[in-house]
């Protein structure tokens, strides 16, 4: 089965809070890709967080469990955030796209696949049909900050030519016509591409997390980028 990417935005309520747009979210057809995963992944966190974190996407844990960084990805998170300064209470934490995208590798009993599930990067057009949901939670919470980790993320706000290499750790300001207000938005490394290194690499890439993090901390405490 196949479905067009229309986008999301026709499920999208015009009012209401986090629950009214999570429940609606469930529903979603606005791509394909809630044909194969489980459910949406929709963000948690408070309303009144001060701090928006946005991943690419749900893993296979965070497909199953339905909430966002279930997995070891989210432990390095939080622990990052409360070396940084960060209190994790305050972050929300969300996705660009809500549903798991993968294809399943291995065993194939009776013509079906039932071997593992292996992550696959959304497209283009996949982050577009999604980015509804994300803004929605934007103008909804209204942080101080928000942090994309990764590039999925990082374009899904700031355009598909924006260069994470280049431009990690610096604050931008983010005007979109679809946001109540121009919001701040800083871009570092996916935490699951930290977690997945080996022990000697994972060293040094958790402390250049950090460093970001750190950055973000600074500003949230003096309300400017430092
Ligand atoms: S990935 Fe986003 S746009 Fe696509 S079906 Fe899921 S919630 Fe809707």
């Amino acid at each position: 089965m196949t479905t067009r990417t229309t986008g999301a935005q026709r499920f999208v309520p015009p009012a209401g809070g986090l629950e009214r747009l999570r429940e609606a979210a469930s529903d979603c057809e606005g791509c394909p890709l809630f044909q194969a995963a489980e459910r949406t992944v929709f963000g948690a966190g408070d309303e009144r967080s001060r701090v928006v974190v946005v991943g690419e996407q749900p893993g296979s844990v965070e497909d199953h469990e339905g909430r966002p960084y279930a997995d070891e990805a989210g432990e390095l998170l939080d622990g990052a955030l409360e070396q940084a300064g960060i209190d994790p209470a305050q972050v929300y934490r969300t996705y660009a796209v809500k549903h798991y995208k993968f294809v399943r590798v291995g065993t194939t009993t009776h013509g079906a696949s039932v071997g593992r599930r292996v992550r696959l990067k959304p497209s283009r057009g996949e982050r577009e049909a999604c980015r509804p949901w994300l803004l929605a939670e934007l103008n909804t919470i209204d942080p101080e900050l928000v942090i994309c980790l990764g590039g999925t993320a990082a374009h899904s706000l700031l355009g598909a030519e924006f260069q994470v290499s280049a431009h990690r750790g610096v604050v931008h300001l983010l005007a979109a016509p679809e946001l109540r207000r121009n919001l701040r938005v800083m871009v570092t490394m996916r935490p699951e591409s930290v977690a997945r290194l080996r022990e000697s690499d994972r060293r040094d890439a958790f402390a250049e997390f950090l460093v970001d993090l750190r950055h973000a901390a600074e500003m949230l405490r003096h309300g400017t980028a430092a």
